[in-house]
């Protein structure tokens, strides 16, 4: 009794304008089973209240330079050495030729491995080729990782290296290589990565230069509630100094070819109701300070993916057309979606669908028409 009492005190907290504590977060993320619906109705409530039934979606291409890379992440099955059969890196002009292979995208976002074969040039080089293929699209690229590994070795401050970003094209930083903000469990999972501290000097930073990026929160491995709550508070904290944040995105552990998986006996992803839990929990915590969560239909699959539209998320990702790291890792869920698709899944659920740029700008509500061909 005490214990529902209290989840009821904690649920009703965003209602009243406070703010979620990481204690609190905790408490939702080990709440008992029978406790989840009402977990789930408020996100539920409350992702309505701030974005009405409408949910979002980018049309986007990903595209990965290279899959080589040293760092060798427990998590990550996308890694190659030099030396293996499946070991590439593009040339700009090559990414450039891919980025044109669907001309009407409004966002090209691009990562790679740590290549020490390639350099911060590279990423100037690659910025420029696209931006001048497509110039009318933002190029959202490069994690923290990437950032931090090219300019330590070209010698670079932060602010230099992003100023000539912005030069060549750059639009925004991604928030990936979070993976858990929590230096014990990178330890474990991504030794080679840059520490948290680093992570939130790179970020802040790009934020700072008036540059936007996403944040990212890979879970469902060895990470604990708490390691989670430490995760989210400091995005949170960081929200509220710098603003830089578009939307928070959780990325479910697909453990089939992963190492981690192995080693740790994580032979399947985080049943679908705790990972519900999760992304409500994400709802509830960041309010009123990052309106945006999304979810992931590759990664988790297009229904689930709906289902988490009933959980607190409102923005259903991008089109991406030429995904890569979730398959690899045994992801099952394909690797493109279309336009029509996206919409048609949100109508399915009920939903408003809405077509927006990476910085969260509205391009058109509920747009039946069919846009313009890829
Ligand atoms: S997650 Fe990124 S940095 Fe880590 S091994 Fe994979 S490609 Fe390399």
């Amino acid at each position: 009794m005490q214990a529902m009492a209290k989840l009821e005190q904690i649920l009703d907290k965003p209602f009243r304008g406070k703010l979620l504590t990481r204690a609190d977060a905790v408490t939702l993320l080990t709440a008992p089973d029978e406790a989840l619906p009402e977990i789930f109705d408020a996100a539920d409530r409350l992702n309505r209240q701030v974005n009405g039934d409408r949910v979002s979606y980018v049309y986007n291409r990903n595209i990965n330079f290279t899959n080589i890379c040293g760092a060798r992440c427990a998590f990550c099955a996308y890694w190659a050495s030099p030396d293996d059969a499946g070991a590439y890196c593009m040339t700009p002009d090559e990414v450039a030729q891919v980025a044109l292979q669907s001309p009407g995208v409004d966002e090209v976002c691009m990562q790679g491995g740590l290549n020490p074969a390639i350099d911060f040039q590279y990423l100037l080089d690659v910025t420029r080729a696209v931006h001048q293929a497509l110039p009318h699209a933002h190029i959202h690229a490069f994690s923290p990782m990437e950032i931090e590994f090219h300019t330590r070795r070209a010698g670079l401050p932060l602010e230099r290296a992003f100023e000539r970003l912005i030069e060549a094209g750059f639009g925004s930083l991604c928030g990936t290589a979070a993976e858990i903000l929590v230096d014990d469990v990178r330890r474990d999972i991504c030794p080679a990565k840059l520490s948290a501290d680093r992570w939130f000097e790179v970020v802040g930073t790009a934020h700072r230069m008036g540059l936007r990026s996403t944040s990212t929160m890979l879970f469902g491995h060895i990470e604990s509630p708490a390691n989670i709550a430490e995760h989210i508070g400091r995005l949170r904290d960081l929200q509220q100094q710098t603003g830089g944040l578009t939307e928070f995105i959780p990325l479910i552990f697909i453990p089939y070819r992963t190492r981690l998986g192995r080693e740790r006996g994580i032979h399947e992803m985080l049943p679908v109701e705790r990972t519900k839990l999760l992304y409500a929990t994400s709802r509830l915590f960041f309010a009123p300070v990052l309106p945006n969560v999304q979810t992931s239909w590759c990664k988790l699959g297009l229904p689930t993916a709906l289902e988490t539209l009933d959980t607190g998320c409102n923005d259903l990702g991008g089109t991406l057309l030429s995904e890569n790291i979730t398959r690899t890792a045994g992801g099952r869920h394909g690797q493109a979606m279309t336009v029509e698709a996206l919409v048609a899944a949100i109508r399915s659920a009920g939903r408003t669908p809405v077509h927006r740029d990476t910085l969260y700008n509205v391009l058109s509500v509920n747009d039946r028409a069919a846009r313009r061909p890829a």
